[in-house]
């Protein structure tokens, strides 16, 4: 599905009349900040010029209609007063979920015909899920003029996932397809929502930032990352604070002490390390961009994949190869993005070492014996917004 005359016609063709709006939202990758958005703390993502679009149109009759040309079968048809969270629904429980927790919230939504196509790769860290859930809330805000803001419409998306769909993710992803402008990193604060547009012009800088999606999506990831909540929440409650954000980079030594010496959990005490220097990691790079200093930023990035691999311990062995081939072939740093366990990583690279870079990584993953890795360049790129008026 390539333009928008192609999904409006298919939209057409597919329920009888046209599609009122076409509106898209991007996939993203997470520059710095881990594993710190239920800590309260920081991060940094970037809206990829991948992207899902939805093709909408309004009913009267209480009927919700989905389709997803990426998906083989047909139209899911529900029923807006009867949507049910954790009732199933496979792919289609994300935009169901999103007119749930608007009808949850108060608004009404008296039904609608969807299309749904994306260009953002699914399952590989780039946050397909969330583009789906904001380009749906996006067009039915739109439509059913419910007045809500960007970051409104990502925390509907969240409660959408959380929810609905059954999946606790925090609202980084959400709010970077949401509010993510073009040539920018967002630095968001997870929280009060605040966010500040960081100017993040690569090639200005005769730079790139390549993603290298391993192709690899390893089981043990939902359940580590639950694990790795409690955790949190547990270092959290130890150390007497609401949430790790109250812990000061400057104050870390001293809380593992504490921690060990009340015989905390030795993983507590790693992923307690692990939030706070991500944190202060986001602080750390967002001078370097607002400095000029796009470089030096490399190798924080590459603190932080070490960081979340022995402290947090959700890398794996292909997104360890990312990093290491790629810092060996002459990168400026690079890092897991992401909840890990597979997915992508993203490097950042001189313009000039791109090719030499992107070849040594996939000639490693030859000789590792794993499938070639997808990779491309992660051009900061517009956050979700209608891109067709009425048909
Ligand atoms: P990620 O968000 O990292 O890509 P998730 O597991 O969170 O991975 O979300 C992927 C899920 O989102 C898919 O399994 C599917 O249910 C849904 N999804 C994403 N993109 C599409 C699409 N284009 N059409 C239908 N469903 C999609
Ligand atoms: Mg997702």
């Amino acid at each position: 599905m390539t333009d928008n005359a192609e999904l409006t016609a298919s939209f057409t063709e597919l329920y009888g009349t046209a599609p009122e709006g076409i509106w898209a939202a991007p996939g993203r990758v997470n520059l710095i900040g881990e594993y710190t958005d239920f800590n309260d703390g920081f991060v940094m993502p970037l809206a990829l010029p991948h992207a899902a679009r939805a093709a909408v149109a309004r009913r009267t009759d209480g009927q919700l209609r989905l389709h997803s040309t990426d998906v083989p079968g047909g139209v899911v048809s529900l029923r807006v007063d009867e949507l049910t969270p954790h009732s199933g629904h496979g792919w289609a429980a994300y935009p169901a979920g999103v007119v749930w927790a608007l009808t949850e919230a108060g608004h009404t939504v008296t039904g609608a015909d969807i299309q749904l196509t994306s260009t953002v790769p699914v399952g590989a860290g780039l946050s397909s899920s969330a583009a789906l859930e904001v380009v749906t809330a996006l067009a039915l805000n739109d439509l059913f003029q419910l007045g809500l803001s960007a970051p409104e419409i990502a925390v509907l998306g969240q409660r959408a996932e959380n929810a609905f769909v059954g999946v606790p993710c925090g609202v980084m992803d959400q709010m970077a397809s949401a509010c993510c402008t073009e040539g920018h990193a967002l630095h968001l604060d997870t929280r009060d929502l605040t966010l500040r547009q960081v100017p993040f012009d690569l090639a200005a800088h005769g730079l790139k930032l390549l993603v290298v999606d391993t192709r690899v999506k390893h089981a043990l990831g939902d359940g580590a990352y639950a694990e790795r909540r409690a955790g949190c929440e547990a270092g959290a409650r130890a150390l007497g604070i609401g949430s790790l954000r109250d812990l000061p980079y400057e104050g870390l030594d001293a809380a593992l002490e504490t921690l060990a010496a009340a015989g905390e959990d030795e993983s507590v005490v790693r992923y307690v390390r692990h939030v706070v220097s991500d944190n202060h990691r986001v602080e750390q790079v967002i001078a370097l961009l607002d400095a000029g200093e796009v470089r030096a930023a490399g190798p924080v990035l590459t603190e932080g994949h070490v960081s979340l691999r022995d402290d947090l311990r959700v890398s794996c062995p292909e997104l360890d190869l990312v990093v290491s081939a790629a810092n060996e072939a002459g990168a400026l740093g690079a890092r897991m993005t992401g909840g890990g366990f597979g997915g992508s990583a993203i490097v950042l690279v001189e313009e000039a070492m791109e090719d030499t870079v992107a070849k040594a990584v996939s000639e490693a993953f030859t000789a590792a014996g794993h499938a070639a890795p997808g990779v491309f360049p992660a051009v900061p790129s517009a956050g979700g917004r209608r891109i067709a008026p009425a048909a």
